[in-house]
């Protein structure tokens, strides 16, 4: 008998740290029009595993605003912060196949290691660490840690390329399949000193539990695919496809985002717009 293709599962992940602008609205539509034509599955999840840039009355304006946009989502949405301990145990079996380690570094540390080498290759995420804390002998470590000293756990990129074994790739719908370069991210962060795991980290983890097929979302996270398919090589964690759709652009040409003042969602609400007319903006 063939097998039975799989239901197609897509979902859309913001991070409740202001309201949702057409940029969103244009991820979300793309999402639940991707499922919806499929007869496919449409996931909400609320990524806020940051306390401080993160805040729950973000989160719930993000539900009104997408019902009112006219979406609706598969089963119930999942809340980041309710599930502390799944990341917790990915961390641990990262750990347990010995390629996290604890970094002491703050970010003045870092920046000071960094003038001393006189250079820093940059990766996706910014000046790539120099892998202090890498070497430092275990005795130091441990006792570092019986003090209190706060730290950080970093993935040693180089272990974690070995254990992966052979070259890592992706299928980026439209596309086909992509070659990935994880080593770009250098020894990347995968639990802060102060929030609990990383974007990078609950984002896979997430993706792999609720079964998630195909990944929409803007294409400034491509380049972290790269990462994510590591980590889900690491894990036994199932590789979804990609499709990570162009940045909806104002009427200037520049990119929608809170940080350039983009009109939210409620705000074009209030000034009489209907879910009509901005599901027609969102979609450009
Ligand atoms: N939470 C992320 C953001 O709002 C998106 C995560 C994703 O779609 O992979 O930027």
């Amino acid at each position: 008998m063939p097998a039975r293709p799989r239901a197609l599962v897509t979902r859309f992940a913001p991070s409740p740290t202001g309201g949702l602008h057409l940029g969103h609205a244009h991820s979300a539509l793309m999402g639940w029009r991707c499922a919806r034509e499929a007869g496919g599955r449409f996931l909400l999840r609320i990524e806020d595993i940051d306390p401080v840039r993160c805040r729950p009355e973000y989160a719930a304006a993000i539900l009104e605003d997408l019902r009112w946009l006219g979406l609706d989502w598969d089963g119930p949405v999942r809340v980041q912060s309710r599930h502390l301990a799944d990341y917790r145990r990915a961390l641990d079996r990262l750990a347990g196949d010995g390629l996290l380690y604890p970094c002491f570094c703050t970010r003045a540390d870092i920046a000071r290691e960094i003038a001393a080498i006189g250079h820093a290759p940059h990766g996706p995420d910014g000046a790539l660490y120099p892998g202090t804390c890498r070497r430092l002998p275990a005795g130091e470590r441990s006792a570092r840690i019986a003090a209190g000293e706060p730290y950080a756990l970093r993935l040693d990129m180089a272990a974690a390329l070995r254990r992966a074994g052979g070259p890592l790739s992706f299928i980026e719908r439209g596309e086909g399949r992509i070659r990935c370069d994880p080593a770009r991210f250098g020894d990347v962060v995968l639990a802060r000193k102060d929030i609990p795991a990383s974007y990078h980290l609950c984002v896979t983890h997430d993706d792999a539990s609720q079964g998630v097929t195909l990944v929409t979302r803007a294409v400034d996270l491509r380049p972290a695919t790269d990462l994510h398919r590591l980590l889900q090589a690491l894990l036994g964690w199932p590789a979804p496809h990609y499709r990570h759709h162009p940045l909806l652009l104002g009427a200037d040409g520049r990119r929608l985002s809170k940080r350039d003042k983009a009109p939210t969602l409620a705000a074009l609400r209030e000034a009489g717009h209907s879910p009509e007319a901005v599901r027609a903006l969102a979609m450009g």
